[in-house]
This record gives C-alpha cells, structure tokens and sequence, in this order.
C-alpha cells in the first residue's frame, strides 16, 4: 500500500514537472519568436481624433481613425511607420472623433476596414462614413488578422454598437477601452488578463462641473452612456492590475474638463495606494503622438 502511495506521488510530480517543463519551454518559444513582439503608439487621442497604431512582426493595424488621412499618415512617419503597409483598421465606434479618416485612407491605400454590423450600420450614416466597405465581426467573438487575434467586448457608451478590444500576439495581451460609460464586470474581466492596457481618462470631476458648458452636455459626459472619470477609471485599473499590468496609457483626455497633471495625479496616487506602483503610467494627446512601447 506504502509502495503504491510513493508510486503515485512519484508518478504525479513527474507529470507537474513535465507539464511545467512544456509550458516553460513554450513560452519561451514565443517571447523569443520575432513574429510577436508589439509595437503600440497612441497616435492621437482626445474628442478631436482618436487613433491607436499596433503592431506584431508581421501585423500592423490601426484602431479607428479619427484622424485625416493626411495627418495619420505623417504621424504614422514619425513612429518610423507608413500609411501603405497597414493591414487593417478596427472600429470600436462610428462617432466622428474615432472614423474622420477612414473612408480616405481606404479610398487612397485599400486598406480592410473591420467593424460589427452596428458600427457599419453607424458609420454608412455618418457624414464622414459614407460608401466605406467593412469586413464584418461580431462583438464577443475572436477574430485574427495576420498572427494578431482580437477580441472585441461591449462597452456602454451612446453609439449604435461601442466596443473595446483585447489584442494578443504571442505571449503579449493589450486592452483598449475608451468612451466607456460606466465600468461594467465584462469591461473588468477583459482588463485583468492584459499587460499593457489603453484606458479612457476623460475628465476630472471638479472641472467637469466648473466648466462652461451647457448642462445637457456635462449630463451626458456623466451619464452611464458617456466618458469615464479619471477617478472612476483609476478604481477600475487598481482594482484588474494584478503582477501582470505593467503599461498603462490613458487616453481620451478633454482638453477643458481635465489635463495631463490630473489625470496622472489621480492614477499614481489611486495605484500606488492600492500597492500596484510596478504599472508604468503613460499620457496620450490630441496634438501628438505618445511614447512608442516596444514589447519583446
Ligand atoms: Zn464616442
Ligand atoms: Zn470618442
């Protein structure tokens, strides 16, 4: 009987070791693959253009375009990166600050445009959609282009049919949700499995309600279909930042109701209490690009 017991124990750690021997060796195998290292640059971000360039070994996408065409291109450039070699562009939503450049950049380099049918529906009756030709997706399914898999979730937000993504490549996984109304379960389960996360920080609440503008429109950015306040997108990041969350770009700044020392205050002082002062915290602007990350 004692001997039956060491045999099956000994039998046992073998198979651990093995198994863990395997899963080592095979994520070795893809960090060390060129295939899949990421290259992320926020473009540009804010209610006057949003744009996110991503890209693998042999991928490179754009998520959304509110962007010219004109102007993705020369910032594309400055990232050592050209319009013509884009494989796609995903929407997360056809509010004109995330599709302005969309139908001349297809128009001018072919590039495959992706959207769900709701965003389709939205970006054909848009002033700046019109005639753009979609390959279609469906919120809550995977999908890959080149060795890039996506995963699109829905997110509250007052558009025909909003999404965030979750984008992996090898052993890397980058969340993006901007124009989120109010966290939901789905948008902190998504969020915990990433590395490097691009969240929304639109507005400081005091300046919210201290600026000049109509009532309607302060009603709308707090409503459960609007943006997402630095304070209450800096609980959700304490809250899904395990070991794993090391990069985090805030994103869709407003440029009245918030700026780059709020928005930053209020994450490293919300991170570091919740003791998550390992995440690197990165500012994106309308204006420019952001930092570039390079992940091996
Ligand atoms: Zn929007
Ligand atoms: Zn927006």
């Amino acid at each position: 009987m004692f001997n039956f017991f060491v045999l099956f124990g000994f039998a046992g750690f073998m198979i651990y070791k093995f198994v863990n021997l395997f899963d080592n060796l095979r994520s070795t195998l893809l960090t060390q693959n060129p295939e899949f290292t990421m290259k992320l640059c926020v473009l540009a971000s804010g209610s006057s253009g949003n744009c996110t360039f991503i890209s693998t070994g042999t991928t490179r996408i754009l998520i959304d375009a509110g962007l010219s065409a004109k102007k993705t291109t020369e910032r594309l450039a400055e990232i050592g990166e050209r319009v013509e070699e884009l494989d796609a562009i995903c929407v997360t939503h056809e509010h004109g600050d995330h599709i302005a450049g969309l139908r001349v950049l297809q128009k001018k380099h072919g590039i495959a445009v992706y959207a769900n049918a709701g965003t389709l529906d939205g970006i054909r009756s848009a002033k700046q959609g019109g005639a753009v030709e979609c390959r279609q997706f469906t919120t809550g399914s995977k999908f890959e282009i080149g060795n890039l898999a996506l995963e699109p979730f829905s997110i509250p937000h007052d558009a025909y049919e909003p999404v965030g993504f979750v984008l992996r490549s090898g052993t890397h996984a980058v969340g993006l949700a901007t124009d989120v109304g109010i966290v939901t379960n789905l948008l902190r389960e998504k969020l915990r499995e990433c590395h490097v996360v691009v969240i929304e920080a639109n507005h400081d609440e005091e300046l919210l309600h201290a600026a000049a503008r109509p009532w309607s429109l302060k009603q709308r950015i707090l409503s459960n279909q609007g943006h997402l306040s630095n304070r209450a997108s800096a609980g959700l990041i304490a809250e899904v930042a395990g070991e794993g969350l090391k990069h985090l770009f805030l994103a869709h700044l407003s440029a009245d109701c918030n700026s780059p020392t709020h928005a930053r205050r209020t994450f490293e002082t919300v991170l570091a209490k919740a003791g998550h002062d390992h995440v690197r915290v990165y500012l994106t602007r309308a204006s420019g690009v952001s930092e570039v990350l390079e992940l091996e």
